[in-house]
């Protein structure tokens, strides 16, 4: 990933993908208010009303590390933005991939892959594989374990047995670790498939179709490269984030529930805003305590880490709002 904007650390890159528009969205005669250029610039086009009520277009111009239009698959993102943080790994690295964006605009899309496309889950675990299994590497009997979670309300869920409750626990010298998490030790495409598939169903249990779980939590998903002796190489770690109109849901008129899960999703995506700043202006000091997202994910701002966030975005004017938020808080 080359930086597109002068940054002071080169272990953030920070890209939008544009999903493209749905049948359904072009019956309804949504348009798409949304453009990239070759110059890694998205423009969105805001109609506004001036004084004396004739309409005009405002455009919004964002520079970005990398972008990725409606004509981009779950391919061409990994190559270019998340195939760097498999060399992390290898590299006795934290490495980290981070989905942000409103609901419905193609996080788990990117991640899981959906309409018979494979998602980055399943492209870096080839890769992966694909390293330990190599020549250069097979005689150091490396593994690959995973595991998957949930954060909702601050609180851990496992997705891979039962949605059992989890605890976070850290040691004298700030380790974080979660106790009693499930581990799999996946060792080809398909057991990993299966794997995301299992955890992804236990997601969305108690879920409305209006107000759907995987709305409202987190789901992180962790590559684990162990050496013969069980000991960590390193770990890469997924997120998909809670859908990012819900941080908002904290201050219009919902239910008490709502608010406080919209609180809590505010809180947990304006410290990792804070700690990736950190990140990306080298600075000595990180406010991963600020929530159980980054607390938990502590590693991935500190030592040899490497960050990506995909900033996904919904092309339409209905959408507009919420994609300019998406822009503004992935610029910041
Ligand atoms: P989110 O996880 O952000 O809520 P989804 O990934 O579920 O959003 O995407 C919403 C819908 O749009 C899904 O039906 C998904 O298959 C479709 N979709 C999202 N991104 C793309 C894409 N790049 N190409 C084709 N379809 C997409
Ligand atoms: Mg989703």
């Amino acid at each position: 990933c080359s930086p597109g904007k002068r940054r002071k650390s080169d272990k953030i890159c920070v890209c939008v993908r544009k999903r493209p528009m749905t049948t359904r969205e072009a019956k309804r005669g949504d348009v798409d208010v949304v453009s990239m250029s070759s110059g890694k610039q998205v423009v969105v086009e805001e109609k506004k009303m001036s004084v004396d009520l004739s309409a005009y277009i405002q455009e919004h111009v964002f520079t970005f590390d990398q972008v990725f239009s409606e004509n981009s698959s779950n391919h061409d993102v990994y190559l270019s933005a998340v195939k760097p943080l498999v060399t992390c790994v290898f590299d006795r690295g934290a490495a980290t991939c981070f989905a942000f964006g409103q609901t419905g605009s193609g996080k788990t899309h990117t991640l899981l892959g959906s309409r018979g496309s494979s998602g980055v889950y399943q492209l870096a675990a080839a890769d992966i594989l694909q390293m330990i299994q190599s020549v250069q590497l097979k005689d150091l009997g490396l593994k690959l374990w995973v595991s998957f979670y949930e954060i909702y309300n601050s609180q851990l869920y496992d997705l891979l047995n039962k949605r059992k409750r989890l605890f976070v626990r850290e040691n004298g010298k700030h380790k974080v670790c979660i106790a009693g998490l499930m581990e799999t030790q996946v060792t080809s495409i398909k057991g990993l498939t299966e794997v995301v598939r299992y955890g992804n169903a236990s997601r969305s249990t108690g879920a409305s179709a209006v107000n759907p779980h995987s709305s409202r939590s987190h789901a992180i998903l962790q590559m684990e490269v162990r050496d013969g002796r069980e000991f960590k190489v390193g770990r890469l770690s997924f997120i998909d984030l809670a859908g990012s109109e819900r941080a908002t849901d904290a201050n219009c008129q919902s239910s008490k529930q709502t608010r406080m899960e919209g609180a809590e999703i505010n809180q947990s995506l304006l410290a990792l805003k804070e700690c990736i700043r950190s990140l990306d202006q080298a600075s000595s000091y990180t406010p991963y305590r600020q929530s159980k997202l980054t607390h938990i994910l502590r590693e991935s701002f500190t030592g040899n880490c490497r960050t990506v966030m995909i900033a996904n975005v919904s092309p339409t004017l209905s959408a507009s709002d919420n994609t300019l938020n998406t822009l503004r808080y992935a610029d910041r």
